[in-house]
């Protein structure tokens, strides 16, 4: 089962999370090659770590709406795509376009002509009149221009960048589980600073520097393997690890998509009629499929015109009467 847990160290200005997604992120997987689209190996790798980091981010900000990472490629892989819901559910999906080669890392994939991006969007579920979602972008460089060979770097570079914080990410997937360990300062708010958050610590808290540190020491076939009581205690023992129930089932990260029959033909709409009416001549019928979920949507001839028809706008009350 696919669970979160989070931790603090007792007096100390430091909180961590661990990800777990196994049967969620079998299930991403097993729908993907049902649908005869398997993504190549290091596609699937880098979606279970964006998906691992997206539930991290999305479990330490409690944002009530969407969190979307993005990464914009200019290589073989043009689009790779993980939403993450307040309730932790979570969906991807990637956009590949060209030949990707066997362990293919981050600027093979993205970054080829140095023009890769990533995007991390909070869409929040109820916006006032006006408001539109915030973004943060961040290109797939780090400090010295030097090209980031792993996601979690990347999403390093933007929490220390955009929240200021010292964030350290640890990442893996395979085609069983997809896992991220996450140790991040927690800012110190109080009097003494007047709720500002304290930058001058960035960087040079030696608690932080220290259970990175450790958490640094994990490898990539640990945090697929290990379950999580034994990894915090090998990696945390000498430490004051306060942990908290974990998170799991529905509470937890599992596997959902938010397309609709509605939405689909929303989409359509958008396309046009005359378009739409092409495809029906052409093909009999319009069949859209959920790049997300695998999920197929037919439209026949008589769906599309029932789409294009405009419903007649009922007074109030009125459907009591007929
Ligand atoms: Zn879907």
């Amino acid at each position: 089962m696919s669970e979160l847990h989070k931790f603090i160290f007792e007096g100390l200005p430091v909180r961590g999370m661990l990800v777990r997604l196994t049967d969620s992120w079998r299930e991403v997987l097993q729908r993907r090659a049902a649908s005869n689209d398997a993504f190549p190996e290091p596609v699937r790798v880098l979606l279970g770590e964006m998906a691992a980091a997206g539930a991290l981010m999305q479990a330490s900000i409690k944002f009530d709406g969407a969190l979307v990472l993005q990464v914009y490629g200019d290589g073989p892989v043009k689009l790779a795509v993980v939403e993450v819901q307040s309730d932790l559910a979570f969906r991807v999906t990637a956009k590949v376009v060209g030949e990707v080669v066997p362990h293919a890392q981050v600027e093979a994939m993205l970054n080829v002509h140095g023009q890769g991006r990533c995007a991390i969007t909070l869409d929040p579920k109820t916006k006032f009149p006006g408001q539109t979602p915030y973004q943060g972008v961040v290109s797939l460089h780090g400090d010295q221009r030097e090209p980031l060979q792993k996601i979690s770097e990347v999403l390093e570079h933007y929490m220390l960048q955009s929240e200021q914080l010292d964030t350290c990410l640890i990442l893996a997937a395979n085609d069983d589980t997809a896992a991220g360990l996450l140790i991040q300062r927690v800012p110190v708010e109080g009097a003494g600073n007047l709720g500002q958050r304290n930058e001058d610590e960035i960087g040079l808290n030696e608690d932080y520097k220290r259970l990175a540190m450790l958490a640094s020491t994990l490898t990539r076939e640990e945090l697929l393997t290990l379950d999580a009581d034994t990894l915090l205690r090998r990696l945390f023992w000498e430490e004051p690890l306060h942990r908290f129930p974990p998170q799991t089932g529905e509470d937890g990260p599992h596997f959902a998509c938010s397309c609709s029959r509605d939405r689909v033909g929303r989409m359509l709409i958008g396309l046009g009629r005359p378009e739409v009416d092409g495809i029906i001549v052409e093909q009999g019928r319009a069949e859209i499929g959920c790049d997300f979920c695998g999920t197929k949507y037919h439209f026949d001839a008589v769906d599309v015109g029932e789409l294009f028809t405009p419903t007649p706008q009922q007074a109030p009350g009125s459907a009591a009467i007929n």
